[in-house]
């Protein structure tokens, strides 16, 4: 017995209503536009256009509405349910990759990568790192300062200013692309002839999506790279970079703030155009540029409190 899942379109939805009319179930289960039984196969169609075939014959059946249907394997299906990392990958040396920055208006975007090899790991657990979102800001800045002097690393700050220029033609997910591929190569040439078991980037975005814009990159690393959301949970080198980026990220927004003026927040909420409208007030939008990240709709938002 084998189950096919087919992804179809209304139109062909109702026509295989249509088909299995004769064949209807009596019941229809939750969630289900319809179930029918053909020939010892039963097929489940359901609103969202997703039509799952099951039974001795359901390839055949499948076939008939979409000539390329074919079963998943077990083993296809167990690749695609278990993590892509190494069983044992919290116990290799991995380079980590992390960056903050990109959700608020106030601030550079800053990456960094950072290497952890398993001689560090009491070390930096005594230290106090893990997810840097269960850390306040004093503590990610002296977890820093301690990991600056143990572990090698690579931080790379796009200004807003900098950020500003090129964001009409690196949008938002490019840029982070570029920074994180120049912060990991950069990071693998000081760390030569030493090689990481394995680099792991938080992931920001689909691996595809990676490769696409990277593509276009110089300086492109060819190591394979993993990408995991929460990476943080997965290897001390992403929590540890992630910290070194928050804390560099907290430090340049102390400098911007001395450069403008004013205490700068962090985020992108009411707070950040309430700023943002007296910065335009004080230097109109050339002061803007040099702080904030000017395509975020706070920009808007604050010309109207600012100018009204
Ligand atoms: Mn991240």
């Amino acid at each position: 017995m084998s189950t096919i899942t087919l992804a179809v379109s209304p139109a062909q939805l109702q026509e295989m209503q249509a088909a299995y009319q004769k064949v209807l179930n009596p019941k229809t289960p939750p969630y289900a536009l319809f179930a029918a039984k053909n020939q010892g196969t039963t097929i489940t169609a359901y609103r969202s256009g997703k039509v799952v075939f099951q039974g001795n014959h359901a390839q055949a059946e499948a076939q008939k509405w979409d000539k390329a249907a074919v079963p998943k394997t077990a083993q296809a299906k167990a690749n695609a349910k278990s993590r892509s990392l190494p069983a044992n990958f919290a116990q290799l040396a991995v380079l980590g990759s992390d960056e903050v920055g990109n959700g608020s208006y106030f601030g550079p975007l800053v990456v960094c990568s950072a290497y952890v090899a398993p001689e560090q790991f009491a070390l930096l657990k005594e230290y106090g790192v893990k997810d840097s979102k269960l850390l306040t800001d004093p503590q990610i800045r002296e977890i820093a300062a301690m990991l600056k002097v143990t572990i090698p690393y690579k931080k790379l700050i796009l200004t807003p200013k900098k950020y500003n220029e090129i964001q009409p033609t690196y949008n938002a997910v490019r840029m982070k692309v570029a920074l994180h591929n120049q912060a990991i190569f950069l990071l693998l040439q000081d760390l030569a002839p030493t090689e990481p078991d394995a680099i792991l980037i938080d992931q920001f975005t689909p691996k595809a999506n990676y490769q696409k814009y990277v593509a276009q990159e110089k300086n492109q690393v060819t190591a394979p790279i993993y990408f995991e959301t929460k990476g943080e949970q997965y290897h001390l080198a992403v929590a540890a970079a992630s910290i070194l980026a928050r804390a560099s990220f907290l430090d340049e927004l102390e400098r911007l703030s001395k450069v403008c003026g004013f205490t700068l927040p962090s985020g992108a909420g009411v707070k950040s155009d309430q700023i943002a409208a007296k910065i335009l007030r004080h230097g109109g939008e050339p002061a803007l540029t040099e702080v904030a990240k000017l395509h975020f709709a706070n920009t808007e938002k604050a010309k109207k409190i600012a100018f009204r």
